[in-house]
């Protein structure tokens, strides 16, 4: 289920422009707009819930389903020589969109 007012339900509804690089029926998978690393994507569910925290079993189905796809997509996007995935939960963490997302960085060596 997507929500109306969610920058990132708009861009996988295309309402938001997105340098998409993956799209299947379950997830999506865009550049960051302010990228962090050379290579910098968002993967992303095609349901809208905004915390890590707020899995379920449902909800952990389709993570894991996510983070099958998230190697081949990551290879593909330059980063053959590894990557790093993030999650950014909550206030602390700096979370700034709160529908979840998993950040891939990679295409460079990455300082800690
Ligand atoms: P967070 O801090 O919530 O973990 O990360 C949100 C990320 O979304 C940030 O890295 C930010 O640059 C990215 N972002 C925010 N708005 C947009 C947008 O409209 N398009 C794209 N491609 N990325 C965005
Ligand atoms: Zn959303």
């Amino acid at each position: 289920m997507l929500s109306d007012n969610c920058i990132f339900c708009k861009i996988i509804k295309g309402e938001i422009p997105s340098a998409k690089v993956y799209e299947d029926e379950k997830m999506f998978v865009f550049k960051d707009i302010e990228p962090k690393a050379k290579v910098h994507l968002l993967a992303i569910a095609k349901d809208h819930f905004k915390l890590f925290s707020d899995m379920d079993d449902n909800r952990s189905e389709t993570v894991k389903y996510m983070l099958t796809k998230i190697p081949q997509i990551a290879k593909d996007n330059g980063c053959e020589n590894g990557y790093r995935l993030i999650v950014n939960q909550g206030e602390d963490a700096g979370q700034t969109v709160f529908h979840l997302h998993f950040h891939i960085l990679g295409g460079e060596n990455l300082p800690w």
